[in-house]
């Protein structure tokens, strides 16, 4: 990562990667590298789709509104992503868009809603919480975009969690105690998932639910209230040096 070019632009795209096989670039793609970001032919652009690694490729304009890319290089292997399920309530736009971009640049591997007594918004812009995904992705210099699930009922994700994934169960209610050592007592390299509840907190049967499972490891964030797109960044912070892909 020491080494990595950050001035270059990165895109993902969908299709192979294979030297010298020509890419064409969407509309919007083609109009951003050439009117926005003014870029011309031969110039160089990072892209990666999520299976093939990361490649250079250089630009070949077609006219002033389309072009193509044709990869050059492979600059780096494909990694894996993070093997960390994050669960969480759903929030209305702005605020979901910022929650799956910090999710995502914080190390998230599965983006997964799940809905719950209280949980205020009932449906989920799948392609939206996608293309945030895309976006934080390309910024944050992943190559691999976390898969995005669709949304389904707490108890339903929590009958699908296999026994030995460690739940990290973000609970308002917990008393305040040391979340740094809870987290590190998991040890490194164990399958992980994240639950952050909604605005109106987890009902008392749904805390029951949690409580019960074994491998769930419960954490306060503190003294305070957090909104549910902070206790995510705040959580997300405090798993990657303790149990998380930073070890
Ligand atoms: N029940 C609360 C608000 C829930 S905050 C109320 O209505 O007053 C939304 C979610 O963020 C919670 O479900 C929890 O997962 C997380 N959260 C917020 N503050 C937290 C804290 N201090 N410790 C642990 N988790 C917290």
């Amino acid at each position: 990562m020491a080494a990595y070019d950050f001035k270059a632009h990165r895109l993902f795209m969908e299709a192979d990667l294979r030297p010298g096989e020509p890419l064409a670039l969407d509309r919007a793609a083609a109009n951003y590298l050439l009117n926005v970001l003014r870029l011309g032919a031969g110039d160089s652009v990072l892209v990666f789709n999520g299976r093939d690694g990361e490649w250079r490729a250089t630009l070949e304009p077609d006219g002033r509104k389309s072009a193509g890319l044709r990869p050059a290089e492979q600059v780096r292997a494909q990694t894996r992503a993070p093997d960390l399920l994050y669960l969480f309530a759903p929030l209305k736009h702005a605020r979901l868009d910022y929650l799956v971009q910090k999710a995502v640049e914080m190390g998230a591997g599965t983006i997964a809603p799940v809905l719950t007594r209280r949980t205020v918004a009932s449906r989920v812009n799948g392609d939206r919480m996608r293309a945030n995904a895309v976006e934080a992705a390309e910024q944050c210099g992943i190559l691999s975009v976390p898969a995005v699930l669709a949304e389904q009922r707490l108890e339903a994700a929590l009958d699908a969690l296999e026994p030995e994934r460690v739940l990290v169960f973000c609970d308002e209610d917990a008393a305040v105690a040391d979340p740094v050592a809870a987290l590190a007592a998991i040890g490194p390299g164990r399958p992980l998932a994240l639950l952050v509840g909604p605005e109106g907190g987890f009902a008392p049967e749904e805390r029951e639910r949690l409580l019960a499972r074994p491998e769930t490891v419960r954490i306060s964030l503190g003294p305070r209230i957090l909104r549910a797109d902070t206790a995510s960044v705040a959580a997300l912070a405090l798993i990657g040096p303790t149990a998380g892909d930073w070890l």
